[in-house]
């Protein structure tokens, strides 16, 4: 199937514990092309993982709206959002084993993976091996091999290639090279590669800067919402619902937090911000002459 576009307007999410609200999402705006390919990075704790469930469907929104395709995941049943993961949304979950079955082969967590997809619909489904080929996981008799007995690298790929099972047109992976070392790093990226050349739409959830750039399009979640993106190596701050913007770091180090800056719109379009001089130091620069 094609790739599946998605976008996220006011998009917020809040963890309701005894006691206190944890706001992790604080209106997330964005929109997916059908077939982009999209690098979630920022800070730890910073609402990526967070961001991707709702993708997925596996949370629902506290506020805002979050489409798939077609699909409004806030208005879709419990039962529709898990017919969506079985066909159209590919989800792997951030550490390999948790996506696979430990007693079935490599080619049988495939194939149980296609079990989801309606009759008509699966017929037309890839064999199992096939898409153990497409991650680089053919040959050498893995396909019969159980996860434990595949390296880390080889294990994350066939976890992928179980979010891959059903053909989706959306794939979603929390930290697919984490805790790999760099030659099984390459062969996972390798395996995206061929992913987003089939057409699909990928959002990878990242911290290794070298997926980043290998997904043509970087979107960096800060406090909760869309805080930069980089596009074709270029990096963008975003201007925020309530006007804020975060500042980059080298800009932040001339304009260190509490700044007084002048906003000043200019004819051609462009907009200067000019650093108010303190008073303390404009005295102490008067007294010094
Ligand atoms: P990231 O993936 O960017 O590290 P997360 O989406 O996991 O960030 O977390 C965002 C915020 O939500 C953090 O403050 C985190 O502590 C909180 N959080 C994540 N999962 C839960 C949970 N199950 N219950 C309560 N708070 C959570
Ligand atoms: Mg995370």
């Amino acid at each position: 199937m094609t790739g599946l576009s998605v976008t996220c307007r006011g998009l917020v999410y809040i963890y309701r514990l005894e006691g206190y609200d944890v706001v992790a999402l604080s209106g997330v705006d964005l929109d997916i092309a059908p077939g982009e390919s999209v690098a979630l990075l920022g800070p730890s704790g910073s609402g990526k993982s967070t961001l991707l469930s709702l993708l997925a469907g596996l949370l629902p929104p506290s506020a805002g709206r979050v489409s798939v395709g077609e699909h409004d995941l806030a208005r879709a049943t419990p039962a529709q959002l898990q017919q969506l993961r079985a066909t159209d949304v590919g989800v792997v979950l951030q550490g390999a084993s948790r996506n696979l079955l430990p007693y079935l082969t490599a080619e049988q967590n495939v194939r149980f993976a296609q079990r989801g997809v309606p009759g008509d619909r699966r017929r037309q489904l890839p064999d199992p091996r096939e898409v153990l080929a497409t991650v680089g996981l053919s040959g050498r008799g893995r396909n019969r091999q159980r996860p434990q007995r595949l390296s880390p690298g080889e294990r994350q790929r066939l976890a992928l290639a179980v979010g891959l099972a059903a053909r989706p047109g959306l794939l979603l992976a929390d930290e697919p090279t984490s805790q790999l070392d760099s030659h099984a790093r390459d062969e996972v990226l390798l395996a995206l590669d061929a992913v987003r050349r089939a057409g699909t739409t990928v959002v990878v959830v990242t911290h290794d800067p070298d997926v980043g750039r290998r997904m043509g399009r970087t979107v960096t979640i800060r406090d909760g919402r869309v805080g930069a993106e980089g596009r074709r190596g270029e990096d963008y701050a975003v201007v925020g619902r309530d006007g804020t913007v975060h500042l980059p770091q080298d800009a932040l180090r001339l304009l260190p937090p509490g700044s007084l800056v002048g906003v000043e719109p200019q004819a051609d379009g462009t907009v200067l911000l000019v650093p108010a001089r303190s008073p303390v130091m404009s005295q102490m620069l008067e007294d010094m002459q």
